[in-house]
């Protein structure tokens, strides 16, 4: 097992990266068996590690550490968890740029952008270090005779969190930030093409001092194998899920034999909105934002671009303008603004949807074809009259494609912009106040961006409605869904 040079000559610190998951305070570098797997660069296509490929047996072990590590953890002071995660944020925020380097090295994002997630991320930690204090109960007055109604709040226990490929950081520390705050012991499963910050942040929490089995990290290859022995364990409690629609119901399947609790931030296709009284430099501006960043692997990103009749021709002008600037790269190069696709499956849909488009009459303004920055590039690409029937307005296209669809009046684009089964995040540009409180309202999302492209914010709740998802995470309600609530009858006393 190994990480390979080329990344750990770029840490400041790099005992940062065990080559191993974490099992009960025990680095595990080999399973029974020897399997391995490995971790490639999308940018460049090069190993960067080899790491144990771990699997149902490992994560048996790691929910039994848990189980063991939870009460006593649940029994701390809340002042003694929260002071644990504001160490995790300071610590995160003092390797930055290693954390940052990992994440552009194993998912290819601009190390700007890397930090930026990483700091993200980190605000999720201080944001619960806080909520943590706040835990609070009810107490009922006024029963029958003597009796009082306590409302206690208490952790849900051992949570499973299966993490996607596109913001291995910040999705990992968005979900532990709470569970820990508030009392639970973690499970982490991270995507299998990107496992590397999951681990530098597992070996941050040891050096925060958390208990041994409190968090644990399994490696491995095989998802649907670690999902399924998450979901067949009763001493998991809870399984908090973010990826695709398609593996969250599977999720919702396989855990419905006991009951499972589960939180599941799913896929989108958010609609980006633009109507004739908009600012138009701003809305170019914002909807290149949301479109691009991550290189448009982004759940709340811009997947549909819909620009009311006045002003379709002038914003089309603009923000393929705006496109054509951008430049594809390696993310550790000035000056570069999108990384590649994260593999070949990727590419592959991205092509397909534009080739579909294509066919039944889309118009090509930008793009349009692989870069030439590495095998895994895919130039920023903006389409004109684009039409409901085709693939770029059904599915999530998860790549720097923007199809720019013309409407005419509020009713007609309030209904295409709901006609999907998604419902995460919606975006529009209107400037006349009825207007934004109507469209607000009427859009079928959880999370609505007026006159900006970019929402995310650990003080907010970040969710879907729909086949987006279930619960919340951030804000004074994220904590919620961690926590179970009882209530005591107390009779005369
Ligand atoms: P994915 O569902 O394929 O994989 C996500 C995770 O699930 C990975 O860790 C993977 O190993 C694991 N997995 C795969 N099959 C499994 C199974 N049968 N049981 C248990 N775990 C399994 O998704 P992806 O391609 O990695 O991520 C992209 C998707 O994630 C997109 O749809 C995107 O919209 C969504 N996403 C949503 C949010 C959100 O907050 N709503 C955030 C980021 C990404």
């Amino acid at each position: 097992m190994a990480i390979s040079d080329a990344l750990l000559s770029r840490l400041a610190d790099p005992d940062l990266l065990p080559a191993a998951g974490l099992v009960d305070g025990r680095w595990i570098e080999q399973v029974p068996g020897g399997a391995t797997f490995a971790v490639t660069n999308p940018a460049n296509g090069e190993e960067i590690a080899t790491l144990p490929d771990m699997g149902a047996a490992e994560t048996a072990e790691a929910i039994g550490a848990a189980y063991r590590a939870q009460k006593a953890w649940a029994a701390r002071t809340a002042k003694e968890r929260s002071a644990a995660l504001r160490k995790l944020h300071d610590l995160i925020l003092a390797h930055v740029d290693d954390l940052g380097t990992i994440l552009t090295m194993e998912m290819g994002k601009p190390f700007g952008e890397a930090k930026g997630e990483v700091r993200y991320g980190a605000a999720y930690l201080e944001w619960f270090a806080e909520e943590a204090r706040r835990v609070q109960g009810d107490v009922l007055p006024g029963q029958q005779g003597d009796k009082r109604v306590l409302v206690l709040k208490q952790p849900i226990g051992v949570v499973g969190m299966i993490t996607p490929w596109n913001f291995p950081s910040a999705m990992l520390a968005r979900k532990m930030a709470p569970a820990l705050g508030v009392g639970c012991a973690v499970v982490a499963k991270p995507a299998e093409q990107t496992p590397l910050s999951a681990i530098a942040l597992a070996r941050l929490c040891e050096r925060a001092g958390l208990p041994a089995g409190l968090f644990n990290l399994i490696v491995g290859m095989d998802g649907p194998a670690i999902g399924k022995a998450m979901c067949a364990d009763t001493r998991l409690r809870k399984l908090s899920f973010t990826g695709s629609t398609e593996v969250g119901r599977i999720l919702m399947r396989q855990g419905a034999d006991h009951i499972l609790k589960l939180s599941l931030e799913l896929g989108g296709n958010a609609p980006f909105i633009v109507f004739d009284d908009a600012d138009l430099d701003a809305a170019a501006k914002g909807a290149i934002l949301s479109k691009y960043r991550n290189a448009g692997q982004t759940c709340v990103c811009a997947n549909r671009i819909y620009v009311q009749d006045g002003i379709y021709d002038a914003f089309a002008d603009k923000f393929a303008e705006a496109a054509r600037t951008l430049r594809p790269g390696d993310g550790f190069v000035d000056g570069v603004d999108m990384g590649p696709l994260i593999d070949a499956d990727g590419l592959a849909k991205v092509e397909d949807h534009v080739a579909d488009a294509l066919s039944k009459g889309a118009e090509l303004v930008a793009g349009g074809s692989r870069s030439n920055a590495g095998a895994l590039f895919y130039e920023p690409t903006v389409l004109r009259n684009v039409t409901a029937d085709m693939k770029l307005a059904r599915e999530e296209t998860f790549g720097p494609v923007a199809p720019l669809f013309r409407f005419e009046t509020v009713e007609e684009v309030i209904e295409q912009a709901n006609a999907t089964d998604y419902g995460l995040a919606a975006y529009f540009y209107a400037r006349d106040l009825s207007c934004v409180w109507r469209v607000a309202e009427a859009l079928e999302y959880g999370m609505i961006g007026v006159n900006t492209g970019i929402i995310s914010n650990e003080g907010a709740p970040f969710g879907g409605v729909k086949q987006s998802g279930l619960g919340r995470e951030g804000s004074r309600y994220g904590a919620d869904d961690y926590l179970e609530m009882k209530y005591v009858c107390l009779g005369g006393v």
